[in-house]
């Protein structure tokens, strides 16, 4: 199997953290995703310790929960030392209202309206992560009115381009995101940032993309960013305390993906960053790093019932399931890679190819292509593995199909973390 806490057990049903999925829906229904909560511990793991181990004092991991946001999520991330990153005033909500330690957490995104703002300082939101002018000047003038000073950090587009998807590649120079060091305006906002009396400008941050495998667009992401802190302590004598170099490592969708050894490559940064603040006279700033993905997407798998099995002779077969693109719109977005299991022949041949379609009015609205999977029937239960990120977080009622429950299992208990949509949820803002 894929990851270790999934196996098959007599029956041939797949097992989830020991758990038969087959008995999992029975419980909770379909399609159901199962959160395996030890193995999230797991990841965020990884992250502390190597943060602790490898980069300079008062380094910190974030949970990026725009990957996966929900109430009972968030205590689990803080209660392994994480921070958090939250892009909307929905995750400014949620965060808080999971209890979480606002002063940990950084808010995103390129477009903050000053309602956006006016909440997140309402909620004693820690930093800003100011993309621009405009939204310094809003922070400031807010920060103001409530008689605080505002810590922010300003993103920056260091100019490089990961080997990604382009949907997903974000440090480019022409971006929405961020203000561009190679054009000058990165050096004005900090001119500008310094001068604002209720802004306490703490340093910078960059995140060059998303689902990144090698190691090295995160080095020159650190090399760009503190040949940029050496250029601001040089012009204005400032020097920056925290450097954010945001999410991206990926994750192994397919048994063809690498597994990455996150410890190995935050040593490989953390030398990096050591050499380069040597090089350039400048004493090494915090760094916070931004994990979504690797946090959590190898910790869920969406069990869905399947429906109609049909062969369209001499073309191919289709495989519908109970859900598709409104629970997980990866495929229909980006084409992605998805491992597929007949959860109730685990253990036998996976030797019929298909198109698994999802239930909505829409071709594109597919799970995968050139599957293969033992023997489908209608009522076999389908798991779709690696579904912890950006798949609830992105997910819609298109065609008023309900969001699917989350289930948390561990050590053998389960607990429902998000539960099932109903059709009185569907129409509760009809007017
Ligand atoms: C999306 C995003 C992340 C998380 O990226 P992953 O690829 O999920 O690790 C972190 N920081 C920012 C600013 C982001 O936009």
């Amino acid at each position: 199997m894929l990851y270790s806490n999934l196996s098959t057990n007599e029956q041939g049903h797949l097992t989830i953290g020991g758990l038969d999925a087959l008995e999992l829906v029975k419980e909770y229904g379909s399609p159901l995703m199962v959160l395996d909560e030890n193995r999230v511990r797991e990841n965020c793991r990884i992250y502390v310790n190597a943060v602790k181990e490898y980069l300079p004092k008062g380094s910190m991991p974030l949970y990026a929960g725009k990957a996966f946001c929900f109430k009972g999520l968030y205590s689990i991330i803080d209660s392994e030392g994480m921070g958090a990153d939250v892009v909307s005033p929905g995750e400014v909500y949620t965060v808080s209202a999971a209890g979480f330690p606002m002063q940990n957490v950084y808010f995103h995104g390129n477009n903050k309206t000053d309602e956006d703002i006016a909440l997140a300082i309402e909620k004693k939101l820690g930093c800003f992560v100011a993309d621009n002018r405009d939204e310094l000047i809003s922070i400031d003038r807010i920060a103001r009115e409530n008689g605080i000073k505002q810590r922010v950090l300003l993103r920056l587009t260091p100019g490089i381009d990961p080997h990604t998807h382009a949907k997903i590649s974000t440090g480019k120079v022409d971006s929405k995101f961020g203000t561009a060091i190679e054009t000058g305006q990165a050096m004005e906002l900090v001119e500008f940032a310094l001068g604002l009396e209720n802004i306490n400008l703490e340093g910078f941050h960059c995140h060059i993309g998303s689902q990144i495998f090698e190691s090295d667009p995160f080095c020159d992401a650190a090399d760009i960013m503190l040949k940029f802190v050496a250029d601001v302590k040089a012009k204005f004598g400032y020097e920056v305390k925290v450097l954010n170099l945001g999410g991206g490592y990926g994750v192994r969708y397919v048994e063809s993906h690498p597994q990455i050894d996150i410890a190995a490559n935050i040593k490989k940064l953390g030398e990096h960053i050591a050499a380069d603040c040597e090089k350039f006279g400048i004493v090494a700033p915090a760094i916070l790093l931004e994990p979504g993905r690797s946090i959590v997407a190898d910790t869920c798998t969406t069990l869905y019932k399947i429906g109609n099995v049909k062969t369209i002779t001499g073309y191919k077969s289709y495989v519908s399931i109970d859900g598709g693109m409104t629970d997980n719109p990866r495929y229909a977005l980006y084409g992605s890679e998805y491992t597929v299991i007949n959860a109730t022949k685990a253990d036998k041949t996976a030797d019929f190819v298909c198109t698994v379609a999802g239930r909505c009015c829409e071709s594109g609205d597919l799970i995968g292509e050139d599957i293969a999977i033992a023997s489908p029937e209608r009522g076999d239960i389908l798991a779709v593995l690696t579904t912890g990120a950006y798949n609830y977080s992105m997910a819609s009622n298109y065609n008023r199909i309900c969001r699917p429950a989350v289930v948390i299992v561990k050590d053998g208990e389960t607990r429902v973390g998000i539960r099932r949509e109903t059709f009185e949820d569907l129409i509760k803002c009809d007017m």
